[in-house]
């Protein structure tokens, strides 16, 4: 390919809306442009690099036998009503109508309409196990749609989903595509962790993600050297129990006129957030709930809604709690709480027995609040955010925490999908019984703004070979001579004929803006000819080393092959990371 050919327009500067260096390198370097809100148009070298990253994809997934399908994005709305998604999802799911007023959405994910079309086919287990894939864009009207294409509207997602008459034949190929997961990464080069996972709305009772590390990562990862590593979503801790200080005394109500929050009344009360009992009032399938916990740890939301096994469960607003408590939300407790409120508390309030709570009467806290004693704990659950620091729940060591934005995401999900719609198969036994099923995502779009959010340096993009637009960049400095000219093309057409990727600089601009523009764009090597033709000499410069070396061509382009031969076997986008971090 010719520069002077190609549509990729680079930018001295980034857009103002670009929030991350990754999008505003690709922004700059002519990868990508943005058409709205979480919806972008891949240019030339951007689509070229996203199909190198669906073809590793690929071939890791026809590896593991997996076989490829492709499934319509537009799905009938009665196919998510059987599995009640329709509603659960959320306002994250596209709804659209055709011309008959009838309801369909623009796949954010497909359990649906693979659990559909296999029911009618699938008859024994004799036909089981296998796999099935496809790369796709998938369709999600995320709430704060940002970091380019790493949480967009629109993006490439491959799913595959798999099919099973046996847990032990579902581990089996969770297994296989855990492997295959960690194999893309290893092969396009790139630091991760893969941490155990909530499952969400997707279900199901096993789940891992495959997390890209970055400072900037959206995702919070708690690990331990002795292996464990979870998602803040679904982090567990070991519990220790500390006793609260002192005896407990009589309950009391005590004025707090205009105290509201945890900071509020530890501040008039004079207590530590951690002698208070946040109460929060929630909203499930089943109604109204109550949730307890200590004022100085935070509820996760995930664990809730997974330890009730309902994924609707949302905070009740103030004006639902003035309703049913006829209080503002910041005086609710759990001490005189109608009884058909079930109270679920957090291990954190164990040990409290001088405790601080709302007295379910506006302007009043009750003090000396006495768990067991004062009100009665229906459930006790681990509903704790985890923090760095807390105890790692293998091991007991205190746990860390990195940044990590999710690639991969793997599900066991059971049962969930064929039995709610009918996918039924006839077992070994000849009993009649619904197929076990696994899924598992992979973003594609995001797994480029990953690479860049790793892997660059201040200059621009530091592509990975199994990932770069361009394998080689032969910088002819200026074409109107004829020598360099004829010798640029020599070697442009020599590593066309050996199968490099490789891109001829023959633009009118000066040399200064091309070997700016190669390392924006991120091409691993730059073969320059210019002034020292002359003497017979060219020059080979990696994007990771920092010298280029000069090669003579007195003879022939052998050494000219041998040098990059070298060059692209020490070629390491890690090493010019290390070296700016010293
Ligand atoms: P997240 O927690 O980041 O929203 P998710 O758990 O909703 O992700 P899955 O439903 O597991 O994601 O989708 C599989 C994969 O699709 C994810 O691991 C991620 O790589 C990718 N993905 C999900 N949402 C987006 C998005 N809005 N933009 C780009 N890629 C996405
Ligand atoms: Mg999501």
């Amino acid at each position: 390919m010719r520069f002077s050919q190609l549509y990729a327009p680079t930018l001295k500067e980034a857009p103002s809306d670009a929030d991350l260096v990754s999008i505003k390198l690709l922004i700059r370097g002519g990868f990508l442009r943005k058409v709205a809100a979480g919806i972008y148009t891949f240019l030339p070298l951007g689509l070229k690099v996203l199909k190198k990253v669906e073809e590793i994809v690929r071939q890791e997934m026809n590896a593991i036998g997996s076989q490829e399908i492709l499934m319509p994005i537009i799905q009938p709305a009665e196919l998510w009503h059987e599995t009640g998604r329709w509603d659960d999802y959320g306002p994250e799911m596209m709804k659209l109508q055709d011309r008959h007023e009838r309801f369909f959405t623009l796949g954010p994910t497909h359990e649906e309409i693979i659990t559909h079309i296999l029911r009618n086919e699938l008859k024994s287990y004799k036909q089981l196990p296998f796999s099935l894939y496809q790369i796709a864009m998938k369709y999600r009207d995320e709430i704060r749609p940002r970091f380019g294409v790493m949480r967009s509207r629109e993006f490439l997602m491959k799913d595959a989903y798999s099919f099973h008459d046996s847990w032990d034949s579902l581990d089996d190929t969770y297994r296989d595509f855990y492997g295959a997961y960690s194999k893309i990464l290893e092969r396009i080069g790139l630091d991760f962790l893969v941490v155990e996972a909530d499952s969400g709305a997707i279900g199901g009772n096993e789940s891992h993600e495959f997390n890209v590390l970055a400072k900037y990562g959206e995702s919070t990862l708690l690990y331990c050297d002795c292996g464990y590593a979870a998602s803040d979503e679904k982090a567990e801790y070991r519990f220790e129990l500390r006793e609260q200080q002192g005896e407990s005394g009589t309950l009391e109500s005590v004025a707090t006129p205009s105290s509201r929050t945890v900071e509020d009344v530890s501040s008039f009360l004079g207590v530590n957030a951690g002698d208070i009992i946040k109460s929060l009032i929630y909203k499930g399938r089943k109604g109204y709930f109550i949730v307890l916990i200590r004022g100085d740890e935070e509820l996760n939301e995930s664990k809730l809604k997974a330890a009730m096994n309902d994924q609707t469960v949302v905070m009740a607003t103030p004006q639902e709690v003035m309703e049913l408590l006829k209080v503002p939300t910041g005086f609710v407790g759990p001490v005189g709480l109608p009884e058909e409120i079930r109270i679920i508390s957090d291990y954190s309030i164990k040990g409290l027995k001088n405790a601080v709570c709302g007295a379910l009467k506006e302007g009043y806290h009750y003090r000396s609040v006495l768990p067991g004693r004062d009100f009665e704990i229906d459930e006790w659950l681990d509903l704790k955010m985890v923090r760095p620091g807390d105890s790692c729940p293998k091991c007991g060591t205190p746990l860390k925490s990195a940044k990590g934005i999710e690639v991969g995401h793997i599900f066991k999900l059971g049962m969930k999908y064929s039995e709610k719609m009918n996918g039924y198969i006839t077992d070994a036994q000849g009993r009649n019984s619904p197929y076990i099923m696994g899924c598992y995502g992979w973003g594609v779009s995001r797994t480029i703004g990953a690479i860049v959010e790793q892997l660059h340096d201040k200059d621009g993009i530091i592509w990975p070979l199994e990932a770069c637009p361009f394998h080689i960049v032969v910088t002819a400095v200026n074409m109107k001579d004829e020598s360099i000219a004829r010798t640029s093309l020599e070697i442009y057409n020599l590593l066309k004929s050996k199968n490099f990727d490789v891109l001829l600089d023959d633009r009118e601009i000066s040399p200064g803006m091309k070997f700016k523009d190669a390392d924006l764009i991120g091409i691993p090597l730059r073969i320059t000819v210019g002034k020292k033709l002359s003497e017979g000499v060219i020059e080979i410069k990696s994007r990771t080393e920092a010298k280029s070396v000069s090669v003579s061509i007195d003879n022939g382009y052998e050494a000219v092959s041998l040098e990059i031969e070298r060059a692209l076997s020490a070629y390491n986008p890690k090493s010019v990371l290390k070296l700016e971090e010293e």
